[in-house]
Formats: structure tokens, sequence, C-alpha cells
């Protein structure tokens, strides 16, 4: 017998986020959201924190390629990749794909910053 089923969904007005009950997507909806200075944009340069294995050396300019966001801070990119402790579940957060050739070999490793690790570049 054929049947058909249909299934409420939810949805956090700030992350897009689907969830199956109403509780879980008003929860998502009620966590705050991570204050995003005007430097973090695409194209823009920043200064932060980066290594290059190859060359053993850190530096610390590079240029905002892509801005994932605002979505729940996630524990697996928190702890892997932006070594940030503490945030899990608390915040909508932005996570900024980051392109920063090494100055020595050129090499270009792709980077995840948050917002609390970058900053402007101040050059000018
Ligand atoms: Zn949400
Ligand atoms: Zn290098």
């Amino acid at each position: 017998m054929v049947r058909s089923v249909i299934t409420e969904r939810f949805y956090c007005d700030t992350c897009n986020c689907e969830y199956e009950n109403e509780e879980e997507a008003t929860a998502c909806e009620a966590m705050s959201l991570e204050f995003r200075p005007p430097y973090a944009e695409v194209g823009q340069e920043i200064v932060s924190d980066f290594f290059c294995g190859y060359c053993r050396i850190g530096y610390t300019v590079g240029v905002i390629t892509e801005i994932e966001g605002p979505v729940p801070a996630d524990e697996d990119i928190e702890h892997r990749l932006i070594q940030i402790q503490g945030r899990v579940g608390v915040l909508h957060v932005y996570y900024l794909h980051v392109k920063a050739p090494c100055p020595l070999c050129k090499r270009e490793l792709p980077w995840i910053k948050a917002i609390p690790q970058i900053r402007p570049n101040k050059r000018f």
C-alpha cells in the first residue's frame, strides 16, 4: 500500500539549519550571533598566524576568499583547524577561508580562521 508521509521541518532563522522538532530549531535560533567586524569581508587583507610546514617559517598576511556562516560552531573544525575551544554550542559563528601563500616557497595552503584570530592589516 502506498502512503504519503509529510514530515514537518523546522529551520533556524539565523543559520538555516534544519531540525526535526521545533525546540531544537528554537534553541539554535536563540544562540547569539558572533560579531562580524567590517574587515571580515571577502577580498580583505588580514593578519593572522600562518605556518609553512615545508619552509618551517611563520608568517602573518593573508586574504579572505570566502566567508562561511553564520553556522553553529562546529566542534571538529574548532578543535582541529582553528584550535579554539569552548565556543561549541554557544554561538553562531563565521568561518573565514583564507588564501595565504608562503612568502618563501609560494605554496598556498588552504586555511580556515575564526574571527577572533584575524586582525585587519593596517599597513597604510
Ligand atoms: Zn542556527
Ligand atoms: Zn614555504
